[in-house]
């Protein structure tokens, strides 16, 4: 069983998420509140999957973040859940263009939407770790000092504006219809989880190009030198392609996550931690 979990858990939970997101998409119907709940499924199926096959037994107990992880996650698939209505209300006051190869099929868009957002944010991701105050910002992604599948949206929201903003804006400049980049957000959600579980689970030889928990432990690692590899959210492609990709057979160990500052524990004292850091 542990076996079977290891190997089929993301291709089963994450491949029958995203295809029922592209059905959804491709029957028309109004994605609002089914994306919802697709997504919720899998993110439910992710956080039930961890407690019975976790990768390290320890992180399943509280580190004190539970609570305040919960209002980040509220905020941050907020933005996901509305980013119909956020391309939207965007579209209405930029310059956009014809260019948008509408006549593909809709699977195909959300792919090479996905393709603009995801390069959008590794770049950001990695000016993230070079930027002080983009750090100060993504500092409390990096603060947990577990890795389960909440992790996924702890993220300031101005971080997550930042992160997202720059890739989602230019594919809505380029004609991307707010539902395909929908889409793609809602099935992101469920690899971001389990980008960050606490479950044994491999894809073999598809780490290579996929930014799945077994390189992005990595990336997570309390000593900052050695967290500066693995940016990708998505597809690990870029990080390939720009020399940031790391993999190694090393096992991340608890006391190896997290980071050398202590970050508050309430969700409003990481709210304005960014801004009363000056270094
Ligand atoms: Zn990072």
């Amino acid at each position: 069983m542990k076996n079977w979990v290891r190997l089929g858990a993301y291709p089963i939970v994450f491949g029958f998420t995203a295809f029922a997101q592209l059905l959804l998409l491709q029957a028309n119907v109004s994605l609002w509140p089914y994306a919802m709940a697709i997504a919720s499924t899998g993110l439910v199926m992710v956080a039930l999957l961890e407690r019975a096959f976790p990768y390290e037994l320890s992180w399943n107990r509280d580190h004190a973040d539970t609570l305040p992880d919960i209002f980040h996650a509220i905020f941050s698939l907020g933005f996901i859940f509305t980013s119909i209505e956020i391309v939207q209300v965007a579209s209405a006051y930029l310059p956009v263009a014809t260019v948008w190869p509408l006549a593909w099929p809709l699977w195909v868009q959300v792919i090479a939407a996905g393709l603009i957002i995801d390069f959008g944010l590794w770049f950001m991701h990695w000016l993230s770790h070079r930027n002080n105050f983009l750090w100060n910002l993504h500092a409390l992604h990096h603060s947990a000092q577990r890795l389960y599948w909440l992790n996924g949206e702890r993220r300031h929201p101005l971080s997550a504006i930042l992160l997202a903003g720059p890739g989602t804006f230019l594919a809505i400049v380029l004609g991307a219809p707010a539902e395909v980049v929908g889409c793609w957000y809602s099935i992101i959600a469920v690899h971001l989880a389990f980008q960050h579980a606490n479950l044994d689970y491999t894809v073999g030889p598809l780490k290579n190009i996929l930014g799945v928990a077994e390189v992005h432990r990595w990336h997570h690692k309390k000593e900052y030198e050695d967290a500066q590899v693995n940016f990708g959210e998505f597809w690990m492609i870029w990080d390939q392609i720009f020399g940031t990709f790391h993999h190694t057979t090393m096992r991340v160990e608890p006391g190896d996550v997290g980071m050398r500052e202590n970050m508050p524990t309430t969700y409003w004292k990481q709210i304005i931690w960014p801004f009363q850091r000056t270094s």
